[in-house]
């Protein structure tokens, strides 16, 4: 019960990425057998991710990953973001690809993005927001157009089942070690340093052993209990504070 399981997930696998840090980390993770989740935008029109030149070996690459048994993320679809009033499940941002639209526009959205998967023979098992950020619609449209089981999303200390999904927390942006539960780490290997890939490698190094391999890894139907609420009032407590401090700064 009080065992600590790591997982990694990679955001913003596009054909425009920066391919030299992402072949630094999968190096580090095939070094030490790590099965991240990676999630990929099937059509990425987010001009803030181009990193390069639109690599036409892409899907290629994306298709070794699979090979590889990495987990494959849907990303949504192509990445960009607009400014919402509607209020995301997880209040992280107030932009999305999905909140706030319309359910037939968000079905869409799903078939257009499933459908280059299909024809690039990749199988999404995981749903990743852009930002973090969808409604209810998103999952209606992701049960209807998707075979799509699991969230990599939400704040709490384990998975946990809801809404018909299994969710698996993303809480940390940063490694570190934590006493026990199932984590997320969430690296940008786009926007990573020299320093970012050292502490990367150092940590995995020393904990290796906890890190899971979803492939094989059982999910019970575990709901949320009273340490998952209090973790969540702390995240997001801690999060508003973060943001008023760095609010404040940037005023004076
Ligand atoms: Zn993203």
């Amino acid at each position: 019960m009080f065992e600590t399981k790591y997982l990694i997930r990679l955001d913003d696998a596009c054909s425009t990425m920066k391919h030299s840090n992402w072949d630094e980390v999968e190096k580090i993770l095939d070094d030490y057998s790590i099965k991240p989740i990676v999630s990929i935008i099937p059509e990425n029109e987010d001009k803030s991710l181009n990193y390069s030149h639109k690599n036409i070996n892409f899907w290629e690459k994306a298709r070794n990953w699979q090979a590889k048994n990495w987990i494959i993320g849907l990303h949504g679809y192509k990445h960009n973001l607009e400014k919402t009033n509607f209020k995301s499940i997880l209040n992280f941002y107030n932009s999305s690809e999905f909140t706030g639209v319309p359910i037939e526009e968000q079905k869409t959205k799903l078939r257009n993005a499933s459908k280059i998967f299909l024809e690039q023979n990749i199988v999404p098992k995981v749903w990743v927001a852009p930002k973090h950020t969808f409604d209810d619609n998103t999952l209606r449209a992701l049960n209807e157009i998707t075979d799509i089981k699991i969230i990599s999303d939400g704040i709490a200390i384990k998975h946990y089942f809801s809404k018909d999904f299994m969710w698996l927390p993303v809480q940390l942006w940063n490694f570190r070690q934590m006493p026990f539960g199932t984590w997320t780490f969430c690296l940008h290997p786009n926007t990573m340093n020299k320093f970012d890939f050292q502490n990367m490698k150092k940590f995995i190094k020393k904990n290796s052993h906890h890190f899971i391999d979803l492939n094989n890894e059982i999910l019970p139907l575990r709901k949320v209990n009273l340490f998952d609420k209090i973790f969540s009032l702390f995240f997001w407590t801690r999060r508003k504070i973060k943001i008023h401090i760095n609010n404040k700064k940037r005023n004076n």
